[in-house]
């Protein structure tokens, strides 16, 4: 499983690399992007990142 942002959407507030640096990191334009496929133990911490993200830029699959 992978995170992915949609960067039409995504306002760079960081959220998501701050609590699931595993999933998202925060790229060149300064917004974030799912970068690897997420290991086991993190899903879990993306799944929320996913669900905080204050304008729902985030998807998993
Ligand atoms: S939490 Fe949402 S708005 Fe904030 S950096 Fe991540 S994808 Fe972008």
């Amino acid at each position: 499983m992978k995170g992915y942002v949609d960067p039409d959407v995504c306002v760079g507030c960081g959220a998501c690399a701050a609590s699931a640096p595993e999933a998202f990191r925060m790229n060149a334009d300064g917004l974030a992007e799912g970068f690897q496929e997420i290991p086991a133990e993190s899903i879990d911490d993306a799944r929320d990142a996913m669900a905080d993200c204050p304008v729902g830029a985030i998807a998993m699959r």
